[in-house]
């Protein structure tokens, strides 16, 4: 497993997606160094011994999971040890930072772009200045007035988050300028078709410290 918690957290959602909760079980169990059984990840997981290896075998074809055979010679039956390709394991995290920062990186040039407007009421949406002349600077929602929004601390958190991602796709030698530009491709996309909303999606990304 790669050591840095974030890089876990990652990892953690490419397996779930594979098989859920007792995909994670099982990956847990698998070792990058270390090869273990079939046999051992169902006792260690409690689980039945067939729905681990129903999910070992979908990590194999996700190439996340390498085994090896041998046979038993006494009973001449096959043995499985199983252990995680590490290789893999980071190219897979890799390419969800790459998603993630597109993502954010997109969020954070539309919040550097635009001047927001809100009413009082927490649970009302934002508006970008075109949208608060339309309505003649009265919320929707609430008829409530719409005052300057002052969307510093939201820039400042994504601005961070940014940073720590793009350090860490250069170190694994990833074209961060490349990103920068799909990613301003889709937030043209975004204002272009008026699905603002859609970038509050990234909000997911950010964690919730
Ligand atoms: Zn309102």
């Amino acid at each position: 497993m790669p050591t840095q918690e974030s890089d876990y957290n990652l990892l953690e959602s490419v397996v779930r997606e594979i098989g859920g909760d007792d995909a994670i079980k099982v990956a847990g169990l698998l070792n990058p160094i270390e090869e273990t059984t079939d046999e051992a990840i169902a006792a260690g997981a409690e689980m039945k011994l067939n729905a681990v290896r129903k999910i070992l075998y979908r990590l194999y074809d996700a190439r996340l999971a390498e085994f090896r055979r041998i046979r038993d010679k006494s009973t001449g039956w096959f043995i499985y040890f199983w252990r995680l390709k590490p290789n893999r394991v980071e190219e897979l995290v890799i390419n969800r930072k790459k998603t993630v920062y597109r993502k954010l990186k997109a969020r954070l040039d539309y919040e550097k772009g635009f001047h927001f407007f809100k009413c009082d009421q927490d649970y009302c949406p934002r508006y970008i200045f075109d949208e608060a002349m339309e309505n003649n600077f009265k919320c929707p929602e609430c008829s409530n007035e719409l005052k300057a929004f002052d969307n510093k601390d939201i820039v400042e958190k994504l601005s961070k988050k940014v940073d720590e991602l793009q350090k860490s796709l250069e170190k694994s030698g990833v074209d961060v300028e490349n990103l920068d530009n799909d990613a301003k491709d889709d937030l043209g996309q975004i204002i272009a078709t008026g699905k603002v909303a859609a970038i509050a999606d990234s909000n997911s990304y950010l964690g919730t410290e």
